[in-house]
């Protein structure tokens, strides 16, 4: 059995809004998980390959001491410890991968729906609450506005209510827990949704093989997510039309129809979504026979 310290550490959230998303897209990976006792860990049973079970705050800075080699975090998350470091003459030690597209939302202020906003200049002179001080500051501070910030571990919406506070800066994907306490959504500081960051300390060659291997696996995952494969049977003079319609397909594979002489069958994986409009415009090209399957798992 490999020593701790061959095996792959992975920081994910133990409990919240990215804890199912990232221990399911892991799973698709290849990936059996078992949860140990204390409930602080998950072991690859098939890898050497452990999760740990962390608040979410903790894990830019777990990959960036490089306690863990990568970590599944949102971006707003992600950039505001950035930020942080940044204050403190420090330098993330991790890197962003790539974007795992689960976890979307956006860092944004709002206001009491009886506020006058007339823009960012409203801003001037308030108190704003938030949990995300690097990141509004920043914000404040490129449009030269002076502001107060008020900060808030959680429920930051309730900041005006309480009187601390005139506007927020807040987490929103529907916009629900917002209207339910009478705001609105003004300005959009950051997009965010929930990225792999992995440690710039040098690994091994085999934790480093392995880490390729984990991410090559990741990033098929995140592209079967929409990819479809699509067979149709089309008039060869309709090649080049047919091929301009499939959506986000590379080179498709040509195959001679046994007994025809100008028909053939086009396969391609369409890495977009293939909707119906696109099959109707794909037979009024002359394609017959559409046939549209999900794909499992796909390798570069
Ligand atoms: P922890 O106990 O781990 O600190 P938390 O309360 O800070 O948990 P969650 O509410 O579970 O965190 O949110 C985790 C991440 O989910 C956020 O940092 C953000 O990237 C993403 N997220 C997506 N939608 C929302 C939303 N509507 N509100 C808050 N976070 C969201
Ligand atoms: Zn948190």
């Amino acid at each position: 059995m490999e020593t701790s310290e061959q095996r792959v550490k992975i920081a994910v959230q133990k409990t919240g809004r990215l804890t199912e998303h990232s221990q399911d897209l892991l799973e698709r990976c290849g990936l059996k998980l078992t949860r140990s006792k204390d409930r602080l860990f998950c072991y690859g049973e098939n890898m050497p390959v452990d999760l740990l079970l962390v608040r979410d705050d903790d894990i830019p800075g777990l990959v960036s001491d490089d306690v863990c080699d990568l970590g599944i975090v949102g971006l707003n998350v992600v950039e505001e410890k950035r930020l942080e470091l940044q204050s403190v003459g420090r330098n993330a030690e991790f890197r962003q991968v790539f974007a795992l597209d689960f976890g979307h939302c956006r860092l944004s202020l709002a206001a009491p729906d009886s506020t006058k906003y007339q823009g960012i200049q409203s801003l001037n002179n308030s108190k704003i609450a938030t949990s995300y001080v690097y990141l509004l500051n920043r914000f404040l501070k490129s449009n030269s506005i002076q502001a107060e910030t008020v900060f808030f571990s959680g429920a930051v919406e309730i900041a005006p209510k309480l009187g601390k506070a005139d506007f927020i800066c807040d987490l929103v994907s529907t916009g629900a827990t917002l209207e339910a306490n009478g705001m609105r959504e003004l300005d959009v500081l950051l997009e965010s949704e929930a990225v792999i960051i992995q440690t710039r300390a040098p690994l091994s060659n085999a934790k480093q093989a392995l880490v390729d291997r984990l991410l090559q696996r990741l990033d098929g995952v995140l592209q079967v997510r929409e990819s479809k494969y699509i067979m149709l049977h089309a008039p060869r003079s309709a090649l080049a039309e047919i091929r301009s319609l499939l959506p986000g397909s590379e080179s498709p594979t040509v195959i001679p129809l046994e007994g025809s002489t100008d028909r053939v069958a086009v396969h391609a994986v369409c890495r977009e979504n293939v909707f119906w409009e696109t099959l109707e415009n794909l037979k009024a090209a002359g394609a017959s026979s559409l046939l549209v399957l999900p794909v499992e798992k796909m390798l570069a």
